[in-house]
């Protein structure tokens, strides 16, 4: 089934949005992300509070609140729903699933922040995006772990390891819903342990899928566009970022992967980062940050759901074409970027995990940075100076060349940088 084109207005729409994000003054000047953020409590709300809210948001026309179901212990599981019903233009629908771990209440507390500020409606620029976006959110997906502070549910059951099984009464629920809801895109919220020994678990990121021949272009094209305008926005706004990538043969075990490799619905986990003197705000702005950047995306694009089984896609363009392993300059920056890269061994109880340690210096137009491996993206980040985790484990034996690219406004390639990563038949690894 493919879904009509974006028409001009929508691509007005889409102006308008990122002028906003911007804060640049506008006819609809209301700087949308500075009105969400103002609306975060100091601390999280209470599945009761939560409950209570949506509750009271079925009241308004914008909204539609439905129970799902009931968990183990009882609770409602709720999914809402705001959109302009009186809207005659194509709705993409971006579904929110938040706090499946109960003990990550900023998925939660974002979710119903996005459910209010679009109910209220407050300016023009509220009403125009709901003309073209119906939001639907199961703000807890979790609800009784939710109500006791745990990260599984009332039968200690990892629900974010549940979702190809499904043995659980809120997958089920959840995934009935986002059935029915035939969403264009969604966004999965979590939180990270403010203190992890995992490379990967040191700042916030988001993981989706990365270009694969064996998917669908048009899932591909989504995924990795959206990933690196969320990046763009995150620097805009002082969020340092990470994405990483999914590939075919991932464990569909978790959410963002049974929705994303396996139903190929656009999928973003998007997880922020704890600790470190972040607050709730904080935590909440990235996902709130994450969510509309991908709202803005299928509002204006359609992406066309592939035939069943996905065709694979000669056409789909390599990540992993030779790169020019001298700096290029580019853009308006007079500055020649330098990007330096290198492999560190992990430490001694998980060598072979070794990382990326990259660094982009004299870049004033940089955007973001992608690392391939093996002929696949791996990662995007939007640090000058970023690491990331290289589980050469996941390599065949042999020579794999490590390709890190760094981007500037508009997508520009400003340099890149080439090493090779020999990894042995005993599955250890060196660069040469
Ligand atoms: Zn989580």
């Amino acid at each position: 089934m493919v879904k009509p084109a974006a028409t001009l207005l929508k691509s007005l729409v889409l102006g308008i949005t990122l002028l906003v994000l911007a804060q640049v003054s506008t006819p609809l000047s209301a700087d949308i992300f500075s009105d969400l953020l103002g609306r975060c409590p100091a601390s999280p709300p209470t599945y009761n509070h939560i409950a209570a809210r949506l509750q009271a948001l079925a009241n308004n026309p914008r909204c539609s609140v439905a129970v799902l179901g009931k968990t183990p212990q009882g609770r409602p599981l709720y999914v809402a729903q705001v959109t302009d019903p009186a809207s005659t233009q194509r709705q993409a629908t971006l579904f929110i699933i938040a706090s499946q771990h109960g003990n990550e209440p900023a998925g939660a507390t974002a979710a119903l922040i996005l459910l209010e500020h679009f109910a209220a409606a407050p300016t023009t620029l509220e009403r125009e995006i709901l003309k073209y976006l119906r939001i639907v959110a199961v703000p807890v997906a979790n609800p009784d772990g939710f109500a006791s502070g745990r990260r599984g549910n009332s039968r200690g059951v990892d629900l974010n390891r549940d979702w190809s099984a499904r043995s659980q009464p809120e997958t089920q629920m959840v995934v009935a819903a986002v059935r029915a809801a035939q969403p264009d895109a969604i966004m999965d919220l979590h939180e990270l342990p403010a203190h992890s020994g995992k490379p990967a678990y040191q700042d916030n990121f988001v993981e989706t899928i990365g270009m694969s021949r064996a998917l669908p272009t048009e899932l591909c094209h989504a995924t990795t566009a959206v990933s690196s305008t969320i990046a763009s926005w995150m620097k805009t706004y002082g969020y340092s970022l990470n994405v990483y990538f999914d590939y075919p043969g991932d464990n569909l075990a978790l959410c963002h992967r049974y929705f994303g490799l396996g139903l190929k619905v656009p999928t973003f986990l998007c997880e922020a980062k704890r600790g470190g003197g972040r607050t709730l705000r904080e935590r909440v702005g990235f996902l709130i940050l994450s969510t509309l950047v991908s709202g803005n995306y299928v509002m204006n694009h359609s992406v066309p759901l592939p035939p069943s089984p996905p065709t694979p896609s000669p056409s789909a363009p390599s990540p992993s074409q030779p790169s020019p392993p001298v700096a290029l300059a580019s853009g308006p920056s007079t500055e020649t970027p330098v990007v330096a890269v290198e492999y560190e061994r992990g430490q001694s109880d998980d060598p072979d995990r070794g990382q990326l340690r990259v660094r982009v210096t004299s870049a004033p137009s940089f955007e973001y940075v992608t690392v391939c491996v093996g002929g696949q993206m791996r990662a995007l980040g939007n640090s000058l100076n970023s690491t990331w985790p290289l589980d050469v484990t996941s390599l065949p034996a042999g020579r794999h060349r490590v390709t890190v690219t760094a981007f500037g406004r508009g997508d520009v390639e400003l340099a890149s940088r080439d090493i090779t990563v020999e990894v042995g038949s005993d599955g250890g690894a060196r660069a040469r």
